[in-house]
């Protein structure tokens, strides 16, 4: 019988498996062959075997390694040490071929050869080292003309659709957006000095591909604000080609009921709609994004660690988004300055956002950009309370004090 049985049923069937992966890494790397053999023992005990042992990283920077150690190294010496090192990944993942071979090459010299193409941030993320290696693989990515990402409580790396490399809809430049993000914020990326992680994630439409409504501290989502394109003709090519019911599929769905459809012929009341992409989604060749174009802005993602798992509200219905994107850096900073003054140890922006309150902690950024350049007015606006107020009790004696 196999000395990992627990792991041979996690390779049956015919989907991919981790574990068919892993033993694949380890025909050549002892640390690929005892991850299995300590997750069967994982597996077995029903609890992990891995530990934080201390702080680990390369010479300068505080951020981009994950250190991580087994309980039991007699036992399991090939995972003695299994440190992460987060490698910057490129904006939008867009990759060439001789830049990947680079980093496996080093990989495979000097760590476990396994990765994990990309972590919920965006890292190119390569799994499994020793802490001996780590300047040495910092020098070799360096040399490449690699960087490496964020970890701990920084600035996590900024990441974002494929956008305009390749997307039709795509209202905003994301790649760009990323790449300045991530230049001109090295420090923030590279040394913690915030109250908990803050992730930049940027959409190019609100198909939200990068899922950053969810799991984004700052979301950045593309969209217009004057009238969706609609070609007539084009829709008269649907009718008469018969593969979609508009009326079913798509006019019913509209989210806010603002597209009038006579069978022949689309009218949209532009000033009711939400911007969904729904329609656009449907008609793809029919309807097109409006050319008036810039970005909505949200706060607050995170995913269930202290306080339970939030989706990211609007701050900044729309803002115009152009190199080299001065306004937004400033609207960050903002952010970062208000969070830092009284935010708490790991808490999350969001988190700090509902402990004070919408209104307040938008009035409190409105007077940090009061003074600068970039045109947002931040103000508290009806639409940010959650529900009315649940104590009705109300001090008087201010105003018995006034009667006198
Ligand atoms: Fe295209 Fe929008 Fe998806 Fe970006 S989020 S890839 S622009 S559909
Ligand atoms: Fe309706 Fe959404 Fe289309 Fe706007 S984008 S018209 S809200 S389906």
């Amino acid at each position: 019988m196999s000395d990992t049985p627990m792991m041979d049923e996690l390779e049956k069937g015919p989907w991919p498996s981790f574990v068919r992966e892993i033993r694949r890494a380890g025909k050549q790397s002892a640390t690929a062959r005892d991850l299995i053999n300590i997750l069967e023992l994982s597996y077995k005990d029903k609890k992990t075997h891995w530990k934080h042992g201390g702080v680990v990283g390369v010479r300068g920077y505080g951020a981009g390694v994950i250190g991580r150690y087994v309980d039991d190294p007699v036992q399991f010496p090939g995972v003695a040490h299994f440190h992460t090192v987060r490698v910057n990944q490129t904006s939008g993942f867009v990759y060439n071929t001789k830049g990947l071979g680079e980093i496996m090459d080093i990989w495979d010299k000097r760590g476990s050869g396994m990765t994990n193409m990309h972590g919920s941030t965006g890292d190119l993320v390569l799994l499994g080292t020793t802490s001996e290696q780590l300047d040495p693989i910092f020098t070799d990515i360096s040399q490449k003309g690699w960087d490496l990402g964020g970890s701990g409580s920084d600035l996590r790396t900024p990441s974002c659709c494929l956008g305009p490399a390749r997307c039709e809809y795509a209202c905003i430049d994301t790649l760009a957006i990323t790449r300045e993000c991530t230049n001109y914020y090295q420090d923030e990326l590279h040394r913690p000095a915030f109250p908990y992680k803050f992730k930049i994630k940027v959409a190019g439409c609100s198909n939200d591909c990068v899922a950053s409504i969810a799991r984004s501290d700052l979301s950045i989502i593309g969209t217009w604000k004057d009238d969706i394109r609609i070609d007539q003709d084009e829709i008269a090519n649907y009718v008469k080609g018969g593969g979609i019911d508009i009326m079913k599929e798509v006019v019913m769905m509209c989210p806010t009921q603002c597209i009038d459809f006579d069978g022949t012929k689309m009218e949209i009341d532009n000033s009711n709609c939400v911007h969904c992409m729904h329609c656009i989604n449907k008609l793809t060749k029919a309807l097109r994004v409006g050319t008036d174009q810039g970005a909505t802005i949200l706060l607050g993602a995170k995913a269930p660690i202290v306080e339970g798992a939030m989706l990211a509200s609007v701050i900044v219905p729309f803002m115009k988004l152009e190199e080299p994107f001065e306004n937004l850096k400033e609207l960050i900073e903002a952010l970062w300055e208000v969070w830092d003054e009284d935010g708490k140890n790991k808490e999350r922006i969001g988190e700090f956002m509902e402990r004070m309150g919408k209104g307040e902690f938008v009035e409190a950024v409105g007077e940090q950009l009061a003074d600068g350049e970039c045109g947002i007015e931040m103000t508290s606006q009806i639409d940010m309370i959650n529900h009315p107020r649940e104590n009705p009790y109300i001090f008087y004696d201010e105003y018995l004090e006034e009667e006198g």
